[in-house]
């Protein structure tokens, strides 16, 4: 079993061990030390980044009590070495590890409800818990949890005996588990845990909630604490001071008039395209043919095709064929009749690669082959 130094010393940050065992492994090679303080991946928390000996440790597991270092070289057996904790992130973990044990603590005397998931990621966690909270219990909850954390309140370790653990309360109760380790913060939680923590609740600096979304009848709360919280709020920071330089406006007017300028954008395209349909009607140019009109245009959208439709059916029109072309290659098509133009529209697509449909009155689509003269041709037939 490997002496797990960072069970006992959550603030030891370089230690000095010798090598156990090394052994190849896919493409990295398990190095097992007497002692570590690299914490393992377990318990929803990712593994301790660092170097033994300066070189780099990839990923660490426990098996059976024995904590696995994954390295990318080998190191031979016997060997002295230091490693090294990468400090900052782990002690952002711990602040999130333990600022997630005061707001499970604080949930559960609260409401009652448990803890049922739990995962951290290098910037946020998600705490996923039985019940449901309206807006308001969120932000109670949120007040208790910082209340907590200014305290400064203690956190210890405890490995009670078999007689101690009948008789004391603890969150996260597993059956059968040996050397149970529990995380007591004064006057608020007692949770079984294998993790690092701080030492003090004041260490965590803040603690804030995010998001919240259902999750299988419950909740999922997406949490950030210290120094990732402070992280989170010089980001929004930097992006509300460039909203409000953008907007000119002052901080408190940001979402208003951000709001303004979506219905101002909304507004300005619904003008621009009955702008456009009017131009594209003004400068449509139609060949008749009876009382049938073909045309040819450029550029011109669905829309716009629609609307020239509909103003030349409402001067009489009985079919209508128009087309427009980016690129003089294909051709998007709209067909309009007071009689039925499935059958247009079939043969249509049928001899220009087309594809589209619609009703007995009304189609649109896409043909990818022929040119403005085919197409004209096969109008000019089929209209006569
Ligand atoms: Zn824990």
């Amino acid at each position: 079993m490997t002496e797990r130094l960072y069970e006992k010393d959550s603030y030891c940050r370089e230690f000095e061990a010798t090598v156990v065992s090394c052994e190849k492994n896919g493409d990295l090679y398990d190095v097992v030390l007497d002692r570590t303080a690299f914490f393992p991946e377990g318990g929803g928390q990712y593994a301790d980044k660092g170097t033994v000996d300066g070189i780099a440790v990839e990923d660490v597991q426990i098996h059976n009590g024995i904590v696995v270092h994954k390295m990318p070289c080998a190191l031979e057996c016997g060997r002295k070495v230091t490693g090294r904790i990468d400090w900052e992130i782990r002690f952002c973990r711990m602040q999130r590890h333990s600022g997630e044990h005061i707001l499970s603590g604080v949930v559960h005397s609260l409401f009652g409800y448990n803890n049922v998931g739990f995962h951290m990621s290098e910037r946020e966690m998600t705490v996923d818990f039985d019940g449901v909270f309206s807006p308001g219990d969120i932000e109670n909850v949120e007040k208790a949890v910082n209340s907590v954390v200014w305290k400064n309140l203690k956190i210890t370790i405890s490995y009670p005996t078999d007689d101690e653990e009948k008789t004391v309360s603890y969150r996260s109760k597993l059956e059968n588990i040996e050397n149970l380790r529990l995380v007591t913060i004064e006057d608020t939680d007692c949770c079984a845990c294998c993790a690092p923590h701080v030492s003090r609740t004041g260490e965590i600096g803040i603690v804030k909630v995010i998001d919240s979304t259902p999750n299988k009848g419950g909740t999922r709360l997406t949490v950030l604490a210290g120094a990732t919280a402070l992280h989170d709020y010089s980001e929004l920071n930097r992006a509300n001071k460039q909203m409000m330089k953008t907007l000119s406006v002052p901080r408190e007017d940001v979402s208003a008039a951000a709001e303004r300028q979506v219905e101002l954008v909304s507004s300005l395209r619904y003008e621009n395209q009955e702008l456009a349909k009017r131009l594209a009607w003004s400068e449509l140019s139609v060949i008749k043919i009876n009382s049938s009109a073909i045309s040819f245009a450029e550029n011109l959208s669905y829309e716009e095709l629609r609307h020239c439709s509909n103003m030349l059916m409402e001067q009489g029109c009985e079919v209508c064929l128009l087309f427009s072309t980016n690129d003089r290659e294909n051709y998007i098509y709209v067909v309009s009749g007071v009689r039925d133009i499935r059958a247009i529209v079939k043969s249509l697509n049928d001899t220009f690669d087309g594809k589209g449909g619609g009703k007995p009155n009304y189609a649109q689509g896409k043909i990818v082959s022929g040119s403005t003269e085919t197409i004209r041709t096969f109008a000019e037939e089929i209209l006569k």
